[in-house]
């Protein structure tokens, strides 16, 4: 378990991974403990992720809890008037806004936590992210476990060949790699910018 310093005021915490890598198991864990502290919390997540349930940030080992689905960022500044803690899951989907409604939460003391997506399917920084870990005051990698070797895994490779870069599914479609396991599954180019083509 993760002993996090937690402030209950003024803070933006991020927490990033791979696909199955436990990034919303520890956002509800941080938010439960929040509620234990009888805080305030409000929870979103972005609309597109339909994937469960529309009221409810769930995670993959059925730990619940109940969230607000949100079309865009700026309906979190609408919703959170009256809040000590603010949580926010697969925030990689969010518009760019989310740093600034992050910023301003903060600067009003109160305490953000954010999960989401550090690199999508091709290994390149999610949506805003980037921004969010670099104005964070505290940003937590969590890792899977690659399915090939057993290695600690950063990345989601997706199964499928489709190239759309939001594509929602589970153990089906994605699958946690480490480096060396995600590498050998990718299009390697070689020095004269060849493909060699996907290699499984
Ligand atoms: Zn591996």
């Amino acid at each position: 378990m993760f002993l996090e310093n937690t402030k209950n005021a003024g803070s933006i915490e991020v927490i990033c991974g791979s696909m199955f890598s436990g990034k919303t198991e520890e956002l509800i864990r941080r938010l439960k403990r929040a509620k234990f502290a009888r805080l305030r919390v409000e929870i979103f997540k972005p609309k597109i992720d339909t994937r469960y349930s529309d009221e409810e940030v769930v995670s993959h080992d059925s730990n619940t809890i109940v969230s607000t689905p949100v079309d865009s960022s700026t309906a979190i500044t609408l919703l959170t008037g009256d809040v000590d803690v603010v949580g926010i899951d697969e925030a990689q989907f969010f518009d760019k806004g989310i740093v600034d409604v992050c910023l301003q939460l903060a600067n009003n003391g109160v305490r953000v936590i954010v999960a989401g997506l550090d690199m999508d399917f091709k290994g390149k920084p999610f949506g805003p992210m980037p921004d969010l870990m670099a104005v964070a005051d505290e940003v937590t990698k969590v890792h899977a476990i690659c399915v090939r070797c057993g290695d600690l895994a950063e990345f989601s490779h997706r199964k499928s060949d489709s190239d759309k870069l939001v594509v929602l599914g589970e153990q089906d479609i994605y699958e946690p790699l480490c480096r060396r396991c995600y590498l050998a599954c990718t299009d390697v180019s070689d020095e004269n910018g060849d493909s060699s083509g996907p290699l499984c």
